[in-house]
């Protein structure tokens, strides 16, 4: 069987032009046409802006300069001079890529270092590191428990812990955002079956934090395992950003953390924290350590000088606090509705869609650039403009960004 259809009966590629109007004749495709309209026609389509230069406070997006109000850079970290300097020299000396999946390929120095950097760090037995935040989640729900088993997840969790507890195949129940009520409900059905209760650390679009005492407490008295996602708590809560866990003081009661590199540790990639058993087993079953290969050796390079730099420089996190107190406080003073924010993620809530993007759009015209986002992201009517303090913002870039909220939000009828 021919596979390459690029090429003519003479052997000869064809031009690209001459391809696409092939592939056009047999458009198999022409449904997606239909759902890309049916996306713009709500006012859903989006085209991800383009960035000049490094991913800063200020920067230049669309060939427009901006204070970033959007970015997940918590503590100024994606362009620090030392972690540029680790991933350099890790490439010179070990290459841009790692070769295969670690199962197969076998895994470098590097990264045993940045796993038991991390499992110290965490005050843990021992620590995995994924691809992406999104893999540790998926992968680590979807292969701890199976058909016979109940994952209890709060509503509002990431993408990937809802992809993770479906592609799992155990029975789904979903508690009322951070309803303790709704999560005993849940428990108590769930008896007499092994059980994980799944909860984000800090939740993305509202920007509060889970009761993750009571959710112990909970769990414990069922025998339920807990698991956390603080991807936006990794770095920003608890002693120099160890997370919820450490900001409750929950040392040893949270059986699985899953963390971040991608956010205010300011790389790639995330990691599962816990005891060796479980690293053990993920290392046997988890799809994304078996069949996705590892990463390359800057990026690991990069999060260890990233850990030493939470280590030696716990002042970067209080920076990120006082301009996340200024920023709220400030916007609530003003009349906006900032919702049930407690950590650097604040949600500006509007409610309708057309006018949460359209106080986007004319923020951006006035040199601010904080995301829209609307349903199916957050529920119906509760739509937002979501702002991101990092510690990088100095009080000239907030109150800028103040100013323009101001001027659009009255032009818009908001507050
Ligand atoms: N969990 C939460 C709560 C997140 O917000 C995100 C990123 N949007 C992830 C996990 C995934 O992290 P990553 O970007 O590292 O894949």
């Amino acid at each position: 069987m021919e596979h390459n259809n690029m090429l003519k009966n003479d052997g000869l590629p064809l031009t690209p032009a001459a391809w696409m109007l092939g592939v056009r004749q047999l458009d198999a495709l022409s449904f997606l046409d239909e759902e890309l309209q049916s996306l713009k026609d709500q006012g859903l389509y989006r085209v991800p802006r383009t960035l000049s230069g490094q991913q800063r406070a200020r920067c230049v997006f669309d060939g427009r300069s901006v204070v970033n109000l959007s970015s997940n850079n918590y503590l100024g970290l994606a362009s620090h001079p030392k972690m540029v300097e680790a991933a350099v020299k890790a490439t010179q000396e070990l290459g841009v890529g790692s070769g295969a999946v670690r199962t197969i390929a076998g895994q470098m120095d590097l990264h045993k270092q940045l796993e038991k950097k991390l499992a110290e760090f965490k005050h843990v037995e021992a620590c995995l590191v994924f691809q992406s935040g999104f893999t540790a989640n998926a992968g680590t729900v979807s292969c701890i428990l199976g058909r016979e088993d109940v994952i209890i997840s709060d509503e509002l969790n990431h993408a990937s812990i809802i992809d993770g507890c479906r592609l799992s195949r155990a029975q789904i129940k979903v508690y009322p955002h951070s309803d303790m009520d709704g999560l005993r409900q849940a428990l108590e059905e769930a008896e007499g079956r092994r059980k994980l209760v799944v909860t984000d650390g800090v939740f993305s679009m509202d920007g509060d934090i889970a009761p993750l005492p009571e959710v112990v407490k909970l769990a414990k008295e069922y025998g339920a395992a807990v698991m956390v996602d603080d991807a936006h708590a990794s770095g920003v809560l608890g002693r120099n950003g160890r997370g919820t866990v450490d900001h409750y003081d929950l040392h040893g009661q949270v059986d699985i953390q899953v963390g971040t590199l991608s956010k205010a540790v300011g790389v790639l990639g995330g990691y599962v924290a816990g005891p060796q058993k479980l690293i053990d087993y993920l290392v046997q079953r988890a799809r994304p350590v078996l069949f996705s290969t590892t990463h390359p050796p800057a990026v690991t390079a990069a999060c260890i000088a990233a850990i030493d730099i939470l280590i030696e420089h716990p002042e970067l996190i209080d920076k990120l606090w006082q301009n996340t107190e200024y920023f709220r406080s400030s916007l609530r003073n003003l009349g906006f509705d900032t919702g049930k924010s407690v950590t650097p993620i604040i949600p500006v809530i509007v409610g309708d869609e057309r006018k949460a993007m359209q106080l986007a759009d004319e923020l951006f015209a006035e040199g601010v650039f904080a995301q829209g986002i609307a349903y199916p992201t957050v529920p119906k009517g509760k739509a937002r403009v979501r702002t991101i303090v990092t510690a990088e913002h100095t009080t000239e870039d907030l109150d800028y960004a103040l100013q323009a909220f101001a001027k659009v939000g009255r032009k818009l009828g908001l507050i």
